[in-house]
């Protein structure tokens, strides 16, 4: 079987933009003294002369206001304030840039452990240019759904770089075995959440490895209960056919309710051959999210499947 590696990475951004993305980070990494974690926001903003700056979209006054400092600057960020609102109300925006202005907005309702991701995300647009002629208002719904999710995850791409500091969390995750417990180990070191480490760790696997960001499996209510869905790349190509909520069914079968740890069990998949492998499910619940990680246990020699009458 020929593994020839895909031109996208596993962000679904091409490789060139990857590396592109990457070096912008490294740049501002390097001006910065290539500090130990965990990174300063201050500091890179300082670096970067950005403003930041919180709004609420319940309390419209927040966000006028600063609509209003940005006018009186001199700096027409937007000609209809109240543009601003609808659209940030529409959108449901947990955060913003705006260009002219030089300015990140954070919604200031948003748990402080996800501001970070947030401000981390909009620094990815204010350092990626092609991204500038994007602004908020009339032209962002120019934007074709395909451009304004490529945008997204090339922002998401720069703040995960950014974030765990290029190669900094893969070197210093490769000392632990993969785990919650070495997760929440970096999650302290690098000053990120959960959900984040949980991400990055799962990415930056060489080897076959997933990760579910989900309700909780014992108080799930909707519909889709799983927000996000990660592989490795290797996981991607050997399991293609494992789906998200075949996961999470599996976890609702052994997960206890509450907070923290959940449970921690072996379960089979099939790869693309038909084959039978062991991963290890462990599960934890941060007071946000469910999350999950997968890390395989190795090839199991006996079949699972049971022909009738042989049980
Ligand atoms: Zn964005």
């Amino acid at each position: 079987m020929t593994t020839r590696r895909p031109s996208v990475s596993a962000q679904g951004l091409d490789r060139n933009t990857a590396r592109d993305i990457d070096s912008r980070v490294a740049r501002i990494l390097s001006d910065l003294g290539n500090p130990p974690p965990p990174l300063s926001l201050d500091d890179v903003r300082l670096l970067l002369k950005l403003d930041r700056g919180y709004y609420s979209a319940t309390d419209p006054n927040l966000l006028q206001e600063v609509v209003h400092k940005l006018t009186l600057a001199g700096k027409q960020v937007i000609r209809e304030p109240r543009r601003l609102l609808d659209v940030v109300r529409r959108l449901d925006l947990k955060a913003l840039w705006l260009p002219d202005g030089r300015r990140i907005l954070i919604d200031s309702e948003l748990p402080d452990i996800k501001k970070r991701w947030a401000e981390g995300h909009e620094i990815g647009h204010s350092i990626l240019p092609w991204h500038q002629v994007v602004m908020l208002g009339d032209k962002i719904r120019t934007l074709s759904p395909q451009c304004a999710y490529r945008f997204e995850s090339e922002a998401n791409y720069a703040a995960g770089r950014l974030l765990f500091m290029r190669e900094e969390f893969r070197v210093q995750l490769g000392e632990h075995e993969l785990g919650i417990p070495a997760l929440q180990k970096l999650r302290k070191e690098f000053q990120n959440s959960l959900t984040s480490t949980l991400w990055r760790a799962v990415e930056v696997q060489e080897g076959y490895a997933f990760g579910l960001v989900s309700e909780h499996p014992q108080e799930s209510v909707s519909a889709r209960p799983v927000r996000h869905f990660i592989r490795s790349e290797a996981f991607c190509r050997r399991f293609p056919s494992v789906t998200e909520m075949e996961i999470y069914r599996d976890i609702q079968r052994f997960c206890r309710r509450g907070k923290g740890p959940l449970g921690k069990e072996e379960r089979a998949f099939l790869d693309v051959d038909g084959a039978s492998h062991a991963f290890v499910l462990e599960v934890f619940h941060n007071g946000y999210d469910t999350l999950t990680l997968g890390v395989h246990a190795g090839e199991r020699t006996q079949t699972l499947i049971t022909l009738p009458g042989q049980e």
